[in-house]
């Protein structure tokens, strides 16, 4: 314990003196969760409709998590890739059986996740034809991370610009508009990417028909098609992954953010087909990605959303969260629409959002943007009608101003 108690307003000023100005964050230091509320340092209580943005899906505190977390803990942190651990095995087995992939390879995070795909794709293609110029199709408005691989194949050119030149050989076509990436299409196109469901571009699913239109042309082409599941799978939309609603399967797919419910992990998962044609031995590594407590927390999350029915929650409390949503569209006519999927909603506005989620926070409602002008829901999984109806009550006030 420090011998003088310092304020949640000295934490923040340290902050500002001491960590990269990467983000301008909101003067809020949270020191517990319970549930789907937050407490800041101060003891204020927070109901939470962010979820570290589409992370916690089990809500703060989950005793079997944590316990299965401590246990690990007690036994063992870390070995290596070099070597085999039991949660790694577990984990991946488990993984499969949700996702009806083949093959896991466990990262850190989401972007790391997209380098691997993108290195996968790439490898897959050289070994068919020898060749080091392929390209990737990736769409406007996706967001794939920060790295260097995975910034390149990122819609928006604000986050890309001032770190050109990227990995290169990208080509970006518009979600929902098959034509714009057929157009794109040629002998040395080795995979097209996007999120299932768009997240930070503005919360734009996929629809049916692209999708089933994608996966005919890139079954032609012997493109791959990797579908970014980072921020919409896990259970989100009421699908595992978003993309088993449509009966179609990616080659490669991407989690990360629900997948360790707050331990920093990530996958990327393969067909067999894929495996067998791309990265072998030496190809791709990583220090900590698998490690035993990252994979005791992806086995025991899968493990709670089987035994808490968090999918079948997910379809019924969506419908309700839908509902009043689009209440709340048709009573302020700044609201021009809500879009979404399952627990991955959005609020369009035709102005900026930044002033309503600052005073939402003051009235302890944690909320997120998408955008300048769209608010975001991505709260966890585990929320009830109860605790939207207490949010939309706290948003209509705000919005009422
Ligand atoms: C968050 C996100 C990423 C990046 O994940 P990090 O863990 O922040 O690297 C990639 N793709 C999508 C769709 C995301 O939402």
């Amino acid at each position: 314990m420090n011998s003088v108690e310092k304020s949640m307003k000295e934490y923040i000023e340290e902050a500002e003196q001491d960590l990269l100005h990467t983000y301008n964050r909101y003067q809020v230091v949270f020191d517990r969760g319970e549930g789907v509320w937050l407490y800041d340092m101060e003891g204020k209580r927070y109901l939470d409709f962010v979820a570290g943005i589409a992370v916690f899906a089990l809500g703060y505190g989950n005793e079997g998590y944590n316990a299965a977390l401590k246990a690990q803990i007690d036994k063992i942190i870390h070995t290596s890739n070099y070597y085999y651990n039991v949660p790694a095995i577990e984990a991946a087995g488990k993984l499969k059986k949700v996702s009806g992939m083949d093959r896991v390879f466990f990262t850190n995070s989401g972007a790391e996740s997209v380098e691997g795909a993108i290195k996968a794709a790439r490898k897959y293609a050289y070994l068919k034809d020898g060749r080091t110029d392929h390209e990737i199709i990736a769409m406007e408005h996706s967001f794939h991370g920060r790295t260097m691989g995975a910034l390149s194949v990122t819609g928006n050119p604000h986050y890309r610009e001032a770190f050109e030149p990227g990995i290169g050989n990208i080509r970006f076509a518009k979600l929902n508009d098959f034509e714009s990436v057929e157009a794109l299409v040629n002998d040395r196109t080795c995979a097209v990417i996007f999120e299932t469901v768009q997240g930070e571009g503005g919360i734009f699913p996929a629809k049916e028909e692209f999708l089933r239109k994608l996966r005919a042309l890139c079954d032609e082409r012997d493109i791959l098609l990797i579908l970014d599941e980072i921020q919409c799978g896990m259970g989100r939309t009421g699908h595992m992954f978003a993309w088993q609603k449509y009966g179609i399967k990616p080659d490669i797919m991407t989690t990360a953010k629900a997948l360790g419910c707050g331990v920093p992990v990530g996958a990327f998962l393969m067909t067999e087909k894929v495996a067998a044609n791309s990265l072998t031995a030496g190809d791709h590594g990583t220090t900590y990605g698998g490690n035993p407590l990252a994979c005791a927390a992806i086995s025991k999350v899968l493990d709670l959303f089987e035994e808490n029915h968090i999918i079948e929650h997910v379809r019924e409390v969506s419908a309700y969260l839908e509902k009043r949503l689009d209440e709340l569209a048709a009573k302020y006519d700044f609201i021009t629409e809500r879009r979404g999927a399952g627990l991955l909603q959005g609020l369009v506005f035709n102005r900026p959002v930044a002033d309503y989620i600052n005073a939402a926070l003051k009235q302890g409602l944690v909320l997120i943007n998408a955008g300048t002008n769209i608010i975001r829901f991505v709260p966890p999984l585990i929320i009830t009608e109860e605790d939207i109806d207490k949010m939309i009550e706290i948003l209509d006030g705000c919005l009422a101003g």
